[in-house]
């Protein structure tokens, strides 16, 4: 499988056409962006970790029967995925409340949610990616009730098998955003799941290991992404 032509340069991930029209090449960057991009940087070895992580996950996830896009590791930071035409929505599950859920509403970071919470986002860079609920989507024409059902059942499912991997190797999983997209097969979960895209808290200390200790500088970036290829892998 080779790569014939870059289709998209986005913030953390370059994506290639094929010579295969079903499939596509992703190749992880160690570039990092935060609020809506206004905060960019580069985490040393991001690209490799990222890649890693999220394929470990995918197969995990795969083995447990949520479809994914995940094909094929073809390099320490690229891997070949099953095209998808992307539903332009960021589906955010949370279990502890942390970042925009806490400011939104005013709780503290740190508390257990009474039960695992679905959010929506619609994926709009111009618009800095503004919260939409389910009467707006379908609107919107962005998804039918049914693709929108669909999502959250596999959203809610990705986040129970997530949680208890998370936690056998010491980890809270405190929130993550996914993203879906259409295919042949139907809706299938795509994108990433990453430190980039998870929150991540080690069970005993709490210590941040994942992308707020970019967004809020709190050093020791490139040492949590490690950690979490440590703790998964053991590498
Ligand atoms: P962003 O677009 O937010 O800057 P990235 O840098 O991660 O994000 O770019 C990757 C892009 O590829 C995203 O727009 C994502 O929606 C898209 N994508 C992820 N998986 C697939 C897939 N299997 N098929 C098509 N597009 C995908
Ligand atoms: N997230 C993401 N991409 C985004 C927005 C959020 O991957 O564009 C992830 C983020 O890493 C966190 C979860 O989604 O794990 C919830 O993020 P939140 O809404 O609290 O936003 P933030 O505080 O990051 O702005």
């Amino acid at each position: 499988m080779k790569k014939v032509q870059m289709l998209y340069e986005g913030k953390a991930k370059k994506v290639y056409t094929t010579d295969n029209e079903d499939l596509y090449i992703v190749s992880y960057k160690d570039d990092a962006t935060a609020f809506n991009g206004e905060k960019k940087g580069t985490i040393a070895g991001k690209g490799v970790i990222n890649n890693r992580v999220s394929n470990h996950l995918f197969k995990m996830l795969a083995e447990n029967g949520v479809p994914n896009h995940f094909v094929e590791e073809i390099s320490a930071n690229e891997t070949v995925v099953k095209k998808v035409s992307i539903v332009p929505l960021e589906v955010i599950v949370r279990n502890i409340a942390a970042g925009s859920f806490s400011k939104r509403f005013g709780v503290e970071e740190g508390r257990v949610l009474s039960c695992p919470t679905l959010e929506f986002s619609y994926k709009n860079d111009d618009l800095g990616d503004p919260m939409i609920n389910e009467y707006h989507i379908k609107a919107l024409d962005l998804a039918t009730d049914e693709e929108i059902k669909q999502i959250s059942d596999m959203a809610f499912k990705v986040n129970e098998l997530l949680k208890d991997y998370f936690l056998k190797i010491g980890i809270r999983l405190v929130d993550f955003k996914l993203e879906f997209g259409k295919c042949k097969e139907g809706i299938i979960l795509a994108d990433e799941i990453s430190p980039d895209t998870c929150r991540f808290w080690d069970k005993d200390t709490n210590e941040k290991l994942d992308k707020d200790r970019f967004r809020r500088d709190l050093g020791h970036v490139e040492d949590a992404y490690k950690e979490i290829l440590r703790r998964l892998l053991g590498e």
